[in-house]
């Protein structure tokens, strides 16, 4: 045990595979990560900022002040460069609010069919408030759109995105490689390093 008691987060998501994801990532005993539906919040946070530092604050911010007194937000997507860096912050809705993950996909294919330039990244950030205090925690991972779908595990882009050094798109490569070298691994892997150097201080 790191902590001399189980320390409770509440992760501002309802999306499950993504708590799986980090709960493998950080592996530690003592954390207990709760998410939206583990707390029975129902409220929509409308994620209207610019950036996604300010979409993470504001959903951190807002479950801290409900009165949560340690809240974590990660905010996710991908940046396109021959798109100007769409779909950015804008990647869940790409193809319009009510649309799914398939048809975010087919719409990234037009929209880079007369591209020669595939290269992309996928970027988190993540927002941890503790007792009021900010920190963010930000990895990337660099790679490039394939001209189509490869394989079927993971989600949203994972079957078009081919990380750099490897053959194949996250969806083939599955979550075994990408806890490994994701972005949203390498933003977990540096928020877990934090509490435990937090700890031992
Ligand atoms: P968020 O849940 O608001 O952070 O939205 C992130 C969106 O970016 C998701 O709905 C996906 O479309 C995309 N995204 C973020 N991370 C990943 C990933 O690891 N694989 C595939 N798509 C991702």
């Amino acid at each position: 045990m790191l902590f001399s008691h189980m320390l409770t987060i509440i992760f501002a998501t309802g999306n499950p595979h993504k708590v799986e994801e980090v709960n493998s990532i950080m592996n530690m005993d003592d954390v207990l990560l709760k998410n939206l539906n583990d707390i029975h919040w129902t409220t929509e946070i409308i994620e209207d900022g610019v950036t996604f530092k300010e979409n993470a604050f504001i959903k951190a911010n807002t479950l801290f002040k409900e009165g949560h007194p340690c809240v974590l937000a990660e905010d996710s997507g991908l940046v396109v460069e021959a798109l100007n860096g769409a779909p950015g912050i804008f990647s869940a809705r790409y193809a319009g609010s009510q649309k799914s993950h398939a048809d975010n996909n087919i719409k990234l294919l037009q929209e880079l069919s007369t591209h020669q330039n595939r290269k992309a990244k996928f970027t988190a950030t993540i927002c941890y408030i503790e007792h009021g205090k900010i920190h963010y925690f930000i990895g990337e991972c660099q790679g490039e759109i394939l001209s189509e779908l490869d394989g079927d595990k993971g989600f949203g882009y994972d079957p078009l995105f081919k990380p750099n050094g490897y053959d194949r798109s996250f969806a083939i490569l599955g979550d075994r490689i990408k806890s490994n070298i994701s972005h949203r691994a390498k933003a977990f892997i540096a928020f877990t390093e934090f509490l435990k150097q937090k700890n031992l201080k």
